[in-house]
C-alpha cells in the first residue's frame, strides 16, 4: 500500500496566486493555502470507473455526483452550480462529477435515463436522485433533507 504514489490535485490560491499541491485526501479538510493561508476553492472531484469505487463507495463523506457529459447543454448550465457547491460543502459533502460518456458502465449500473442526474451516494448507496438541472437553493435543499 505504502508504495502507491499518492494523486494530488493542484489548486491555485485565488488570493496570492500559488500554486498548491494538495493530497486527493486532504480534499475534504478545507486545505489552505501553504504560502498566504486563504482557503483555497476546491473543485469537483472527478471521478471515473477506475476511482469510483476509493473516492465515491468508500467516501467517507456522502458524495454528491454529477453526472453529465460535454454535449448536454443543461449539463452545462449546471456545471457553475457544481463548481460552487464544491467549494461550499467542502468537509461535509463530497461533491463530485462524472462523463457519462467516458464512464458509460456507471451510467448503466445506475440505470440513468437522462442527464444531467445528481445522485447523492452515502455509504456506497445511492440514497436519492434529482433528473435534470436544478438551481443550487433546490441541491441544497435536498440534501438538507436526506442527510
Ligand atoms: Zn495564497
Amino acid at each position: 500500500m505504502n508504495n502507491t504514489v499518492t494523486d494530488t490535485q493542484l489548486l491555485e490560491c485565488k488570493d496570492c496566486g500559488a500554486v498548491n499541491r494538495i493530497a486527493l485526501e486532504f480534499l475534504d479538510k478545507k486545505p489552505v493555502c501553504g504560502r498566504c493561508k486563504a482557503t483555497l476553492t476546491t473543485p469537483p472531484w472527478i471521478i471515473t470507473e477506475a476511482n469510483f469505487t476509493s473516492a465515491v463507495e468508500q467516501s467517507p463523506l456522502p458524495v454528491l455526483l454529477d453526472l453529465w457529459a460535454p454535449w448536454c447543454g443543461p449539463c452545462r448550465l449546471m456545471a457553475p452550480v457544481i463548481d460552487q457547491l464544491a467549494t461550499e460543502l467542502v468537509g461535509q459533502v463530497r461533491v463530485a462529477k462524472l462523463n457519462t460518456d467516458e464512464s458509460q458502465g456507471i451510467a448503466q449500473r445506475f440505470r440513468i435515463q437522462g442527464i444531467p442526474t445528481l445522485l447523492i451516494i452515502r455509504n456506497g448507496r445511492e440514497i436519492e436522485r434529482m433528473v435534470g438541472a436544478y438551481p443550487k437553493a433546490a441541491i441544497l435543499q435536498k440534501l438538507r433533507e436526506v442527510l
